[in-house]
Parts: structure tokens; C-alpha cells; sequence
């Protein structure tokens, strides 16, 4: 496995294996990796010659006051476990290399990425594109492999490289569970015993509404809506962010739901951990 740390070293890397016909497959994450990350890194192996991970905890997608000096970091167990996966690549640039001084190009996508998440971290989302966009120069993928459980993420993605002609495929994985069904996340880690039962309501809530859809038949928004809310918020711990019903392509909210398109989303904060999820219908 090879550790690149220089973005030049990276950059010059992808255009060779590109020279030679390789077919790379990417995975950019935060680090602190679990299994729901590893999966992402499976789908990348299966399909391509050549399989990239990236680890940077991305500074510009926290907002003020948000938990960047908080955020999980192990590179040590990261590496061993990208190692273990038989990854090829591993980018790990540093702040400085990523953004050195007098860096000042942000990249905005302003039709999904406003709404949702993007009300109470406005700024989030440019900083998540800007760093993509600079993964994806530097990474030359063919494909990248995102998370179905940031999904406006994958959308704002998928768009802005359709906006922006990337020649990438963007390829989004299943969500992973814990065995209780709480949706893997690095955040998890933040949290403390008396919190994880609340941070559980998340997928309960969730899995209650999508039964109410597919089991009972109910296509009411509202009525989806209220079910999943009373469930989320029953938790002492749990300040209720957003409970919406959307369309899984334009993250647009559904008048009313249509199986096999329409999606429930949920963010919520469990004190001060704000984690988010969602299920398709
Ligand atoms: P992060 O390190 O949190 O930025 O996530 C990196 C990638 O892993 C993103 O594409 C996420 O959507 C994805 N991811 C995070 N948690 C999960 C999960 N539980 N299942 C599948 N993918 C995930």
C-alpha cells in the first residue's frame, strides 16, 4: 500500500495509472474509519484496477462553533485498516498542503445544497464540493464512492459534477448499520451510553415510518411525518433538526410519497452530537 501525503506526488500518481489505462476507483473520507467506510472501499475494489482512499478531516466543512477540534482522528488504526483492505492508494495531505496560504477559490452548488442540512450549516456544503473538486483533480477517479447515508451530500455531489463536467461516475453504497440499527458514523464515538439509546430513535423513528408506508399503505406526507417526529423526540437527549420527506434524485420535498422514489431524511442533535439519517421508501 502506498501512503501520498503531497498533493504533486498524488496528482502526478493518478495521471500515470490514467497513462497506463488503469481504471481508479475512489473513496474519500474523514478518517476514523468504520465499517461503513470500509464498505464504500469494497464497492471501489470490486470495479476498479486501482483502488484510492483518502483521509482529511476537510476544516472548510465545519462551521463556526461546529466540532472540528472534536472530530475523531486515529491515522495509525486507519492506515492498518486500509492496509488490511488491501486499498493501493491512501492520500493523507495535511491542512497546509491542502489549503496553503492564500488559497481563496470556494466552489458552490446553491439548488440542493440551500435546503435541509444546508439551513443550519450554511456554510457546509461549499466546503464539502471545494474539496472534492480538488480530490477529484488530484485523484483523477473514474469512479468515487459516496455513502447513501449523507444523501443530500451525494446528490450536491453528483449535480456539481454534472455541472461542472468531472468525467466521474459517482457511485453511492448502502447505508451500514450497527447490529440495533443505528447508522455507522464516526460521530458515533462521541457519543456516551445514556446518548447512543437517543441516537437509536434515529433509525427507530425512521424504519416505524417506512413500515407505516410499506406495510400499511399510507402515502400522507404529514401523517409520515408526525410518526417519525413523536418517536425522534421522545428522547430526553434529542433537539429535533429537520423530518422531511424528499425525492432520493433532487432531495426536493414530496406533496406525496411514491415507493421506489421518495425518501424520509432526519437530522437531529443528541446533546451536542448531531448526527442524520434516512430511509428509502
Ligand atoms: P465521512 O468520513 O463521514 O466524511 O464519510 C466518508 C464517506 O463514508 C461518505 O461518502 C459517507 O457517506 C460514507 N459513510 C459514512 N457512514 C456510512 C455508513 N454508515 N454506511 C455507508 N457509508 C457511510
Amino acid at each position: 500500500m502506498q501512503v501520498i501525503r503531497s498533493v504533486n506526488e498524488m496528482q502526478a500518481t493518478s495521471i500515470g495509472l490514467r497513462a497506463e489505462g488503469k481504471l481508479i476507483g475512489f473513496v474519500p473520507t474523514m478518517g476514523y474509519l468504520h465499517d461503513g467506510h470500509l464498505s464504500l472501499v469494497e464497492v471501489a475494489k470490486a470495479k476498479a484496477d486501482v483502488s484510492v482512499v483518502s483521509i482529511f478531516v476537510n476544516p472548510t466543512q465545519f462551521g463556526v462553533g461546529e466540532d472540528l477540534e472534536r472530530y475523531p482522528r486515529d491515522l495509525e488504526r486507519d492506515l492498518k485498516l486500509c492496509e488490511d483492505c488491501s486499498v493501493d492508494i491512501v492520500f493523507v495531505p495535511s491542512t497546509e498542503e491542502m489549503y496553503p496560504a492564500g488559497h481563496s477559490t470556494q466552489v458552490e452548488e446553491t439548488a440542493v445544497a440551500t435546503d435541509l442540512c444546508g439551513v443550519s450549516r450554511p456554510t457546509h456544503f461549499r466546503g464539502v464540493i471545494t474539496i472534492c473538486v480538488k480530490l477529484f483533480n488530484l485523484c483523477r477517479p473514474d469512479f468515487v464512492v459516496f455513502g447513501q447515508k449523507d444523501a443530500q451530500q451525494a446528490v450536491v455531489i453528483r449535480r456539481m459534477a454534472e455541472d461542472l463536467n468531472f468525467p466521474v461516475e459517482i457511485v453511492v453504497a448502502p447505508t451500514v448499520r450497527d447490529e440495533d440499527g443505528l447508522a455507522m458514523s464516526t460521530r458515533n464515538a462521541c457519543l456516551d451510553p445514556r446518548q447512543r439509546e437517543d441516537a437509536l430513535l434515529l433509525s427507530r423513528s425512521l424504519f416505524a415510518g417506512k413500515s407505516l408506508v410499506d406495510d400499511k399503505g399510507i402515502r400522507n406526507v404529514d401523517r409520515i411525518k408526525s410518526e417519525v417526529t413523536g418517536i425522534l423526540t421522545a428522547g430526553r437527549c434529542v433537539r429535533l433538526n429537520y423530518v422531511e420527506v424528499v425525492n432520493r434524485e433532487n432531495m426536493e420535498t414530496e406533496a406525496e410519497i411514491e415507493p421506489g422514489r421518495s425518501m424520509i431524511v432526519v437530522a437531529a442533535w443528541i446533546d451536542e452530537v448531531r448526527l442524520i439519517d434516512n430511509v428509502m421508501l
